[in-house]
């Protein structure tokens, strides 16, 4: 089966109704979902499934799932520690309200969007890349300096220029054909499933991803240049941090 990715088409939905598919020792597997997997250097989502007798099963973190035959849409919702007994009468078949953690899921979409923003402020490629609640970091493959106060004052001129964040859909076969979209040498597109997902940045950056974003750099809101360092002779690391 396939869990259906609802995050993609919406990314601001925060719950949605699903039945539970599958059950095992490293999570549940669920019909549908809100819940992002962790992927593309984007932290997966926490949150909580909601059984109908309202009893909550907390969610620590959402993978991918890995079993045989395992689509890359699958997603397995882990469970935080201690909840065993809810657990084993758990059973496939049940009806649940998956619920993400918006405001932590909310800071992922403005500093991975806020990532886009800093592919187009440093025009090197990116050998590595983190976002999580607190910050995104990036590794740049480049030997020049990069300037903090450069960064930050260009960061915050595509913020507040309020450009449109929107997706795009081509096939395998054109993404493969246009090699030259691709930022990220550590992460590769989201292929196989026979089409990609761009996203346009409106007039600033277009490029393959599967993450989660805001709908206008505007929502970003103030960035900070929270570190800038010489991580090796070849790579310069930046970490943004969510000024508000
Ligand atoms: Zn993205």
């Amino acid at each position: 089966m396939t869990t259906q990715a609802l995050f993609r088409e919406d990314a601001y939905l925060t719950r949605c109704e699903a039945t539970i598919a599958a059950i095992g020792d490293e999570g549940i597997l669920l019909d549908r979902t809100v819940f992002y997997p962790l992927g593309g250097g984007q932290a997966g989502d926490a949150g909580a499934l909601v059984l109908s007798d309202g009893t909550r099963i907390d969610i620590a973190d959402t993978r991918k799932a890995k079993f045989e035959d395992a689509t890359p849409d699958d997603a397995l919702h882990v469970p935080a520690p201690g909840q065993d007994a809810v657990l084993e009468r758990l059973a496939a078949g049940e009806s649940v309200l998956a619920e993400i953690d918006w405001a932590r899921r909310y800071r992922h979409m403005r500093l991975h969007t806020a990532s886009h923003l800093m592919c187009a402020v440093l025009p090197y490629p990116v050998d590595g890349c983190s976002i999580t609640v607190d910050y995104a970091r990036l590794d740049f493959a480049t030997v020049e300096p990069i300037e903090r106060e450069f960064v930050e004052t260009r960061l915050a001129s595509l913020v507040d220029g309020g450009h449109r964040v929107g997706t795009e859909w081509i096939t395998d076969d054109e993404m493969a054909a246009r090699p030259e979209l691709v930022r990220t040498m550590s992460v590769k597109p989201p292929m196989g499933l026979g089409r990609v997902r761009l996203l346009r940045i409106e007039g600033v950056d277009l490029q393959p991803c599967g993450g989660t974003h805001v709908r206008n750099t505007a929502e970003i809101g103030a960035l900070r240049v929270a570190k800038l360092e010489k991580k090796s002779a070849r790579t310069r690391r930046l970490v943004l941090e969510l000024a508000s």
